[in-house]
């Protein structure tokens, strides 16, 4: 695999940002779009545009056409048993929320319990708590090693006969920690309990199998994965899809439509009230493709190294603490220049053309856990280089001469 050749691929990245050319290490917020992507969306909107399902006209067919192609691509890259079970969605949030409003809110009863992690993204964290206060169930959490993992001791202690389900992401935005999901899954199962993971993290990064996992529900999100935003999926296991009520009423969703009630389409269908993002469909399938061509085992050994790189680089940095395992981990390194605030050593390093992300991740939890208010989080993706964490390290230097930081003890 080579980065500078991928590079090529993304017209976005060949500019110059305050003099300086672009680095780009914001991947965990959202990736860049290859030029396969772009075009496959033009090519739809200038070509094969219509609504889908229902049109008789070819346009009509084309488009069906492309939205369920894209479904198909989506199951096989996943490998899901049938298209009919991924859920075309917003993205990773919508997808959460349809399960804790469709599967959580429609099953759980007072004194069931839900298993979360501190380590959670907002998104597999506040439809949970939504959840539980609308039926009575109790939110219980993981606790948390001192490097940001979990052990499978505590897994076992924490989920009990009475937990109904247990949530957790794959990968976290935060740490980079990688969940041992197949084995979280069979801990869930032997207790009784569905496992929801929270895919949007792994899913760009590394191959992920929901057969081999044998996780009950997975989320994607396009965007993070070199597709568009505004679109995502939910994959289900069939049976737990089948009882599942539908969410969103409306049009597309429906089978028979009498004045005072009405019936829903099958798989995947019902849970697709509306018009659906069909352009977004198609470029999520485009996206796909690319990454399939790469390989995933390819970015994932590549994001490893690179990781690994930007950890030796920035530890040689005084005062600089770095959060999450040291291994086992995502491709993003968060972290802290001594006590100068995360948005300001974002600000300065924009000022070298240089893109990170600061704040609270959307992970408030796991700040408070930390004992910070916020970090600062560099996270890569196929196209960065060993060159790019280069010149993020030399500019670290210069923003901590820049600040005359007080280091944090
Ligand atoms: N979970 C995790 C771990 C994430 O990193 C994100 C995005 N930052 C989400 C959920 C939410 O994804 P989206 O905004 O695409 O719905």
């Amino acid at each position: 695999m080579d980065p500078i050749a991928l590079k090529s691929e993304f017209p976005i990245l060949h500019q110059e940002i305050n003099g300086h050319p672009l680095v780009y290490l914001d991947n965990a917020a959202t990736t860049q779009k290859p030029r396969s992507v772009i075009e496959a969306i033009k090519r739809y909107y200038e070509w094969d545009n219509a609504n889908v399902h229902r049109g008789v006209h070819t346009l009509g067919s084309r488009a069906t056409d492309a939205y369920e192609g894209a479904r198909e691509k989506v199951a096989r890259f996943l490998n899901a048993p049938a298209s009919r079970q991924i859920i075309f969605t917003r993205g990773t949030t919508t997808a959460l929320n349809i399960v804790a409003s469709g599967y959580a809110r429609q099953t759980l009863r007072e004194g069931d319990e839900i298993v979360i992690t501190a380590m959670e993204h907002h998104s597999n964290l506040i439809p949970w708590q939504q959840a539980a206060k609308a039926t009575g169930a109790t939110l219980k959490y993981i606790p948390l090693q001192p490097d940001g993992t979990i052990t499978l001791e505590d897994v076992e202690a924490t989920v009990t006969a009475k937990t109904k389900i247990v949530a957790i992401a794959y990968a976290s935005n935060v740490l980079g920690t990688i969940n041992p999901i197949a084995k979280i899954a069979e801990i869930a199962h032997r207790k009784g309990a569905i496992i929801v993971v929270d895919g949007a993290q792994s899913t760009p990064h590394m191959k992920v199998d929901v057969q081999a996992l044998d996780v009950d529900f997975y989320t994607l999100s396009g965007h993070k994965m070199c597709g568009p935003t505004g679109i995502g999926a939910l994959y289900g296991k069939e049976q737990l899809l089948e009882n599942m009520e539908p969410i969103e009423f409306g049009g597309e969703m429906i089978d028979f439509v009498e004045l005072y009630d009405s019936t829903w389409k099958e798989l995947p269908w019902k849970f697709e009230g509306g018009t659906p993002m069909i352009a977004g469909a198609v470029g999520l399938g485009a996206a796909i493709d690319f990454l399939e061509q790469i390989g995933l085992d390819n970015i994932h050994e590549h994001e490893i190294k690179l990781t690994q790189y930007a950890i030796e680089r920035l530890s040689a940095i005084e005062g600089l603490t770095i959060y999450g395992p040291r291994k086992e981990r995502v491709g993003l390194v968060t972290f802290n220049l001594g006590d100068v605030h995360p948005h300001d050593v974002a600000t300065v390093l924009d000022t070298e053309g240089i893109a990170v992300r600061a704040g609270h991740h959307c992970a408030q939890p796991l700040m408070r856990w930390l004992k910070v208010s916020a970090t600062a989080r560099a996270s890569f993706y196929l196209y960065n280089t060993e060159h790019d964490v280069d010149r993020l390290a030399e500019s670290l230097v210069k923003t901590k001469e820049f600040f005359g930081y007080e280091p944090i003890r």
